[in-house]
């Protein structure tokens, strides 16, 4: 396994992450706990020790999950990334990163990951609602009190990353990132590596296409987000499916390897990051290793950006995925 320092960590994180989103269910058509629990085992079996969670993940069950499958001893052999900062309310979540719903938030992911200190904490959304400095001002208080040992933040940007490192220390920030979103190139990137953060790049799979596995006639079940998600949608499915085949070519003629391996490799040769990689069963990890251990050199990054040219007419981002900031919501519904 490659590894990486995250400041405030005394142990080396792998660079290849477990995502544990579609272990909860929620927005993944739902989930099996046995197979969950044993991918959580597969990936620590596979070198993998940085487990990325949060509490919206299935509303808890992500979470617990975590925390079962760490309890027989493993938990001293793992990192736990999880965040704080989205409310739900009948399922649906919003943005909360209120001083009390901070506190409230803490001591249930401790309780439901069966631990009594959390490595990494992440803000997983900014709050309009909230100044970002109060929310900086209580994660710091955590850390002094040992109940976390680092601060991350996701989806922020870098005039939020100044306003909350004007307060409180920032490891590491977990945008969208992967071959088919690439928006944070522009500015959270740069602005990571100019501060020495670690880079979680979340969804680095693009939610499985980038696997080679979905085709035109990919059918997904229950509320699997992937049945609004733009990407998997005509006339763009077709485009971005072109690009995967073309992808897996050149990986397989020029490495022997294929577009799975190439797009996790491509992440971690951008920089110092970690790719999270979502898995709800061991089997889907069994590749981990091909992604590991070479490296893309520069003809082969400018053939992948040619590709990309050519076969995505019309590109569009994760932005779908936002949740909603308090004031869009019902106030009702806050308040209830
Ligand atoms: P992802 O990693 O891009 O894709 C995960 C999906 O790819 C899996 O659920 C699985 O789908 C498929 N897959 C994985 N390995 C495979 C294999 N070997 N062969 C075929 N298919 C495979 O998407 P993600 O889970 O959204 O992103 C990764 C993690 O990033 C999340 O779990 C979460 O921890 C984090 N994340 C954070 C945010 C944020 O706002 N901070 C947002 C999104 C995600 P099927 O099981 O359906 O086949």
């Amino acid at each position: 396994m490659e590894t990486i320092t995250i400041n405030g960590l005394s142990t080396r994180a792998s660079r290849i992450a477990l995502g544990t989103w579609a272990l909860g269910g929620w927005m993944w058509g739902g989930s099996d706990d046995n197979a969950a629990i044993r991918t959580i085992h597969a990936a620590l079996d596979n070198g993998i020790n940085l487990i990325d969670t949060a509490p919206v993940y299935g509303f808890g069950k992500s979470e617990e999950l975590v925390g079962r499958a760490l309890a027989d001893g493993r938990r001293q052999h793992a990192l736990i990334a999880t965040k704080v900062g989205l409310d739900w309310r009948d399922g649906k979540p919003f943005r909360d990163s209120s001083p009390a719903r901070l506190r409230r938030e803490l001591e249930a992911s401790l309780r439901r990951l069966g631990t009594d200190v959390i490595d990494l904490y992440q803000v997983h959304w900014p709050d309009e609602s909230t100044p970002i400095e109060e929310t900086a001002a209580v994660l710091e208080e955590f850390r002094r009190e040992g109940k976390i040992r680092a601060i991350g933040v996701s989806n922020y940007g870098p005039a939020q990353m100044d306003l909350f490192r004007s307060v409180a220390p920032i490891a590491s920030v977990q945008p969208p990132y992967n071959l088919f979103e690439r928006e944070s190139e522009r500015d959270v990137l740069p602005y990571a590596a100019q501060n020495n953060l670690a880079v979680l790049a979340y969804g680095s799979l693009c939610r499985g296409l980038l696997t080679g596995k979905i085709t035109a006639a990919t059918r997904f079940e229950g509320d699997d987000l992937r049945k609004s998600d733009p990407k998997f949608r005509q006339p763009r499915l077709t485009q971005y499916l072109s690009a995967v085949a073309a992808l897996d070519r050149l990986a397989r003629e020029r490495y022997g390897k294929d577009v799975l391996a190439l797009a996790v490799r491509w992440l971690l040769d951008r920089g110092n990051i970690v790719a999270l990689w979502g898995a709800r069963r061991p089997e889907q990890l069994a590749p981990v290793n091909a992604a590991l251990g070479w490296s893309l050199d520069e003809r082969t990054m400018r053939d992948i950006d040619r590709i990309l040219d050519e076969t995505i007419d019309d590109p569009v981002g994760p932005q779908f995925m936002a949740p909603p900031t308090r004031e869009r919501i019902s106030p009702e519904a806050v308040q209830s």
